[in-house]
């Protein structure tokens, strides 16, 4: 096995940093089908970009590299307690490496291993086959789209839909809640792996091994593939958009797959993934462990670009930020304008804001601009910390403390993605702050506007929790939550609730 800790690495370095072609198609299609010049547009524009530098510089698609799982069948006879070690060796070095953020964090303590090891991480599933080779197939699923899975126990009622029976329409209209559910927190345009039926454990994970499929093939079961013909179509026109920005690209992919179910129990599970589907395998040779050929790609065939222009194209209408901001500044942001930051913002997610609760901020945040993000950081050869990955996360997390953030320390912009809630837009309204949605998951495009590291707090956190200090230069966003009340992520998730309404009277 003298090429088993290589073929591994090299398969957990391509799936964080290579998007498979098939999911470059169904982006590419997406991106084709919005209206040019519209925020979703817009955003399609940077992730495609970040798509192409990921490949170029070897780096993570996005800084969420998720729970690495992985499915291994191997021929009888062959040590499945090598292999195991030699992947948990290969988790650790990717790691290392910076292509896979250090993501599993000890659920007792807090603490962050650092490696990527732990208890049951990463996640392991061993089947033994009749084959001579060994296959193992990676997904990396972040926590912004793992946070968006959803079951329903049917019979139910949901919002928009009303009532949904234990048949094939409640199963679609449960389908079709799911994607309304996410609206852009899972970085839509999303894909959905679904389990109806069996129990709700095993259906939860039945319905992460649909996406396993590729996203152009067809069920087999003629019944399943037009329902998942039907909720593309459908979901399609609900109008969530490429981040929840409103807009056509909501759904790249919907594969469905059936289980038997006890009499009393029926569920129907949902694995939402987000545009960054980042899911590749290797077939091994069983003696030597080298690769004798890639599961969902072709080495040889040449990566297709898939940028359409510079990535964001500017307007020239840009509002340019330089903090600290000034509430006047704030005021005069509204919704749907587009800002560059040039300076300095701080870093700060979940840990940071509880901390923030009880403790002062290790620096002035007066005026200052907080991003929500827990970047891929590493040290180079001289010691100064380098960003090899920083999109934004999920903000919504943070909605029990951001309205006590601005009014305590007077924060004058929060950056993240997927929007907040009434609480927060209440305080910007009274402080004069604004949300700033930055585009999940462009990860390289973000971390190429940080031309400095000046310091970083609170490190004990760990690396994604820690409150960096950046210093950004063209640092693009969009305004979704204003000072005056205003909220595009209120007004897409009522107009898509609308036609969700639409959909059930048609
Ligand atoms: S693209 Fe978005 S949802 Fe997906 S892993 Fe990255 S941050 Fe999470």
């Amino acid at each position: 096995m003298e090429f088993l800790a290589t073929s591994l690495l090299e398969l957990i370095t391509q799936t964080s940093t290579n998007l498979p072609p098939d999911v470059r198609a169904a982006m590419s299609l997406a991106a084709g089908a919005e209206t040019p010049g519209t925020q979703s547009s817009q955003a399609l524009d940077i992730i495609l970009s970040n798509i192409d530098m990921a490949v170029d510089d070897e780096g993570p698609i996005c800084q969420d590299t998720g729970m690495p799982t992985f499915i291994i069948h191997t021929p009888v006879g062959v040590n499945q307690i090598r292999i195991r070690k030699a992947i948990l060796d290969a988790v650790a070095e990717a790691t290392r490496l910076g292509k896979l953020r250090p993501n599993s964090v000890d659920s007792i303590t807090g603490k962050n291993s650092g490696n990527n090891l732990g208890e049951e991480t990463p996640v392991f599933h061993f089947e033994q086959w009749e084959e001579d080779e060994i296959e193992i197939k990676l997904i990396l699923k972040g926590g912004g789209c793992e946070n968006k899975n959803i079951q329903y126990s049917v019979p139910c009622n949901l919002e928009h839909l009303g009532r949904a029976d234990r048949n094939l329409e409640g199963v679609k209209k449960c389908i079709l809640h799911a994607v309304w559910q996410a609206q852009g927190q899972g970085c839509s345009p999303g894909a959905l792996g679904v389990c109806i039926g069996s129990d709700r454990a095993h259906g939860y994970e039945l319905a992460k091994q649909q996406l396993f499929r590729t996203l152009d093939d067809v069920n087999p079961n003629p019944v399943l593939a037009k329902l998942e013909s039907e909720i593309m179509d459908e979901a399609n026109k609900l109008g969530v958009g490429a981040m929840g920005f409103g807009g056509k690209a909501s759904l790249i992919g919907c594969k469905i797959g059936a289980a038997n179910r006890l009499p009393a129990s029926f569920f129907v599970s949902v694995a939402y993934d987000c545009w960054a589907f980042r899911r590749l395998g290797v077939r091994l040779d069983a003696a030597t462990g080298a690769i004798t050929r890639w599961l969902y790609r072709d080495p040889a065939r040449k990566v297709e670009r898939m940028a359409r222009g510079e990535g964001f194209a500017l307007t020239g209408r840009e509002v340019i930020l330089t903090p600290p901001l000034t509430e006047a500044q704030m005021r005069a942001l509204k919704v749907g304008d587009v800002v560059l930051i040039n300076g300095d913002m701080f870093m700060g997610r979940d840990n940071v804001h509880s901390y923030l609760m009880k403790n002062p901020p290790p620096v002035d945040l007066n005026g200052a601009v907080l991003y929500h993000c827990g970047p891929v950081m590493l040290k180079d050869a001289s010691g100064r910390w380098t960003v090899k990955a920083a999109g934004p996360t999920t903000s919504i997390r943070e909605e029990p403390y951001e309205a006590d953030v601005i009014k305590r320390y007077g924060v004058r912009a929060v950056i993240g993605k997927g929007g907040m809630g009434a609480k927060t837009l209440a305080a910007m309204k009274e402080f004069g702050a604004v949300y700033l949605n930055a585009i999940g998951g462009a990860a390289q495009y973000y971390a190429r506007t940080v031309e400095e590291v000046p310091g970083v707090y609170l490190l004990e956190f760990g690396i994604p929790e820690a409150m960096w200090h950046l210093r950004v230069k063209g640092f693009a966003a969009i305004v979704t939550m204003d000072a005056h009340g205003n909220s595009l992520h209120a007004d897409v998730e009522k107009t898509t609730g609308e036609a969700l309404e639409a959909l059930q009277k048609a």
